[in-house]
């Protein structure tokens, strides 16, 4: 019956969600170890310079508390709500974390062009797909190597999309990781999205970080493209919809009728 069919979707879609919430908030649980390691590490040595590792720590339990508060917020029937969203001070703000969640031997770059866009999605998503790709990468260099973050603007047109069900040729924002590390053969890259594919040992992956970000993106109105090679590396790119109406003017604070609660 319908109901049935809509009842097994929904369980399909809170499966999905609970299933990457467990994962980012593992990503967040990793970032939180790696901090304390540090501070472990330097008090045994008889260092004091540890704060900016409890600032880091105290950071990712700030977002793991935001994550848990997503799932409530599920659990209620409040649906996800895509924002103007900044991206350079997105990633500014994620900086830090993304650096000690890859560790010192992984160096990171952030280039973004200026002038970037605004993009129309949920912040909160933005930040776990760049969180995700970022500890992908990581993964992907156990030797160390080079992460760069990237954003641009660009133009999608007719046959840049044609694949892609559902999408508009029009103005989009370009957020590209890239990373210098093992690349993905033919047979990982064709199944890299699918939800449970993994191909690292029980307990490190869950399989379900590109299969959430492939979801939340076209959701958006976007797409995600890997281009990858063997020995070389890997760029994950997502293409953001521009928010549209960024030129005109922003609305007074004295016209908002409603504050935000704290
Ligand atoms: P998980 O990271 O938990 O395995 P994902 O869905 O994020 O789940 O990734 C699926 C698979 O795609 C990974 O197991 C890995 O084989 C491959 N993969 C993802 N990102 C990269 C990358 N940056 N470099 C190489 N392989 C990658």
């Amino acid at each position: 019956t319908r109901a049935a069919l809509f009842q097994a979707q929904k369980m399909e879609a809170v499966g999905q969600l609970t299933g990457g919430i467990a994962h980012d908030f593992n990503n967040l649980l990793q970032a939180i170890g790696g901090s304390l390691e540090t501070i472990e590490r330097r008090l045994a040595a008889g260092r004091g310079d540890i704060e900016p590792y409890v600032t880091a720590a105290r950071t990712s339990i700030d977002r793991a508390t935001a994550l848990t508060r997503r799932l409530l917020a599920f659990a209620r029937r409040q649906p996800l709500k895509p924002e103007r969203t900044d991206l350079k001070a997105l990633v500014d703000e994620l900086r830090d974390l993304i650096e000690r969640s890859v560790g010192e031997a992984v160096r990171v770059e952030t280039r973004l062009a200026p002038e970037l866009w605004p993009i129309w999605a949920d912040a909160n998503q933005v930040e776990a797909a760049l969180l995700n790709l970022a500890i992908n990468a990581r993964d992907a260099m156990p030797d160390g190597g080079r992460l760069t973050v990237r954003g641009a603007n660009t133009h999608l047109d007719e046959a840049a999309v044609a694949l892609e069900a559902g999408m508009q040729p029009g103005n989009y924002v370009l957020l590209d990781v890239a990373d210098t590390g093992t690349g993905m053969p033919p047979e990982v890259l064709a199944r890299a999205f699918e939800p449970f594919f993994t191909t690292k040992p029980v307990g490190q992956g869950t399989g379900l970080g590109l299969s959430q970000i492939y979801g939340f993106v076209r959701q958006s109105g976007g797409c995600v493209r890997i281009d990858s090679a063997v020995g070389q590396g890997t760029s994950v790119k997502l293409y953001l919809p521009r928010h549209q109406g960024a030129e005109k003017a922003e609305p007074t604070p004295e016209k908002a009728p409603d504050q935000p609660p704290p």
